[in-house]
């Protein structure tokens, strides 16, 4: 009788009949009508920052890529010329930033290797797309929006908030 894990199996049957008599517990959505709200600390999709003064914060080091588990971060660094001074924060910054969303498991490794404060994930998706290259999210997709910043204060420790300038 042990053998056959039947026990087991009805012991199983019970719990799930017991939970369908009962209904659900708590507030159901009806996805994707309507979205379960997000804590600001859950790991979304990434935003690359820009400071203050609209600069980009990416200094191209590669501590992230480095960081990542899954190899999901690829970048091109590029040197800053003198007219350039009003985009990009330090003298070198990443001309291409690409991360694999299908390679990305969300673990924020990459937000805390970066020593500029660049990058963060937030509580917005990666969108549906129906071919895998989409998933291939460049600067385009990544880097913040100069008229539309993204809170990530929530994110932050109070010794990385003291230490972005
Ligand atoms: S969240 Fe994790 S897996 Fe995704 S890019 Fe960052 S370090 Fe890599
Ligand atoms: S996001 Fe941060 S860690 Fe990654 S390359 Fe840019 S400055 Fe370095």
């Amino acid at each position: 009788m042990e053998k056959l894990y039947l026990p087991e199996i009805l012991k199983g049957m019970a719990i799930t009949l017991r939970h369908a008599l009962e209904g659900p517990k708590g507030k159901v959505f009806s996805y994707p009508e309507v979205e379960k709200p997000r804590a600001k600390v859950w790991r979304g999709l990434h935003v690359l920052k820009r400071d203050e003064e609209g600069r980009e914060r990416c200094t191209s080091c590669g501590l992230c890529a480095v960081a990542c588990p899954a190899e999901a971060i690829t970048m091109t660094s590029a040197e800053r010329t003198k007219d350039e001074k009003h985009l990009y924060r330090e003298e070198k910054y990443a001309s291409v930033y690409e991360i694999n969303m299908l390679r990305c498991i969300f673990c924020g490794m990459c937000e805390e290797a970066c020593p500029k404060s660049a990058i963060y994930l937030t509580d917005r998706l990666v969108d549906v797309e129906t071919n895998r290259g989409s998933f291939i999210y460049g600067k385009d997709k990544l880097v913040e929006d100069v008229n539309n910043r993204i809170d990530i204060t929530d994110r932050q420790s109070e010794l990385q908030k003291k230490a972005v300038k």
